[in-house]
C-alpha cells in the first residue's frame, strides 16, 4: 500500500507531494517501480488526494485518501485484498532500494513479531522540551533511538485489528503506522533502510532526490531475490 494522499504543504509546490515531478515522472512513480521489483508482491493499492484520482497509474488500485495519513492506509487495507503480509509505504520516499522491503518482509517472517519497520539510527543528539517547545526537559540516550521511516511490514490481522480498535484521535495523531500496533500491545522490530531512505519534506529534500537519482541512486530494471 502506497500512501500518497498528503498535501504536501511542506513543498510548497501547490499540488500533492506524490505527483510532483522528480528527476522526469512523479514522484510516486519511482516507489511503484520500486515495488513492481520486489519479489512476491501480489497488488498495490494507492491512496491517493480525493480530488486527484484521476492520476491514476497503470496496474495498481486506488483509493481515495482520507483526512490524516492512518485514514489513508485504512482505505488502501480495505482495497488489499487478502495478501500476507502487508506493506506500507510512503510515496515520499522514492530512493528506497528494493533490498529495504526484502529485508524486512525476511525479518517478519523470521522474528514473529507483528511489524517490522524501516529505520535509521539518529545521528544528533535528541532532546525532549517542554509544551513551550523551547525549554529542554531531557536529553534521551542517542544509541537507543532510531528514526523511523517506512516501508512498514505488518501481518495482516495485527494491522487491521489496531486500525478497527485505535479511536479516531489516536489516527489523527498516529505519523506512523507501527505506534498504532504498539499501542495494541502488539511487537515491532526495526530493521536499518541504509542511507538512501530519505523522504522529501521540504524543497531542499527534492533537491537532494534529484541529485541522487541523476546519479543512478535509484535502478527500477534491477530485479531481486
Ligand atoms: O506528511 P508526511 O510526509 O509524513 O506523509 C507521509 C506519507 O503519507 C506521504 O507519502 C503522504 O502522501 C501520505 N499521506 C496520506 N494521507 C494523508 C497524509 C499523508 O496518504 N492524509
Amino acid at each position: 500500500m502506497v500512501v500518497a494522499a498528503g498535501r504536501g504543504e511542506r513543498l510548497g509546490s501547490g499540488r500533492p507531494k506524490a505527483l510532483v515531478s522528480l528527476a522526469g515522472r512523479p514522484m510516486l512513480e519511482w516507489s511503484l517501480a520500486t515495488l513492481r521489483s520486489v519479489p512476491g508482491i501480489e497488488r498495490i493499492v494507492v491512496a491517493l488526494p480525493v480530488d486527484n484520482l484521476h492520476a491514476s497509474p497503470q496496474g495498481v488500485i486506488v483509493v481515495p485518501g482520507g483526512e490524516a495519513r492512518s485514514h489513508s492506509v485504512r482505505e488502501a487495507l480495505r482495497a488489499s485484498g487478502d495478501g500476507e503480509p502487508v506493506i506500507v509505504h510512503d510515496a515520499a520516499r522514492p530512493l528506497t532500494p528494493p533490498e529495504v522491503f526484502v529485508r524486512a518482509i525476511a525479518e517478519l517472517k523470521s522474528s514473529g513479531a507483528d511489524a517490522v519497520i524501516a529505520a535509521a539510527p539518529v545521528s544528533d543528539t535528541i532532546k525532549e522540551v517542554d509544551v513551550d517547545g523551547h525549554t529542554v526537559l531531557r536529553t534521551l540516550d542517542r544509541s537507543r533511538l532510531w528514526a523511523v521511516q517506512t516501508p512498514q511490514v505488518f501481518r495482516r490481522a495485527a494491522l487491521e485489528r489496531a486500525l478497527a480498535d485505535a479511536p479516531d484521535e489516536l489516527l489523527v495523531a498516529a505519523t506512523d503506522d507501527a505506534w498504532l500496533i504498539e499501542q495494541a500491545g502488539g511487537s515491532v522490530r526495526v530493521v536499518d533502510a541504509g542511507p538512501l531512505n530519505l523522504k522529501v519534506t521540504t524543497a531542499i529534500d527534492l533537491r537532494l532526490a534529484e541529485l541522487l537519482l541523476s546519479e543512478g541512486a535509484h535502478d527500477p530494471g534491477r530485479r531481486i531475490g
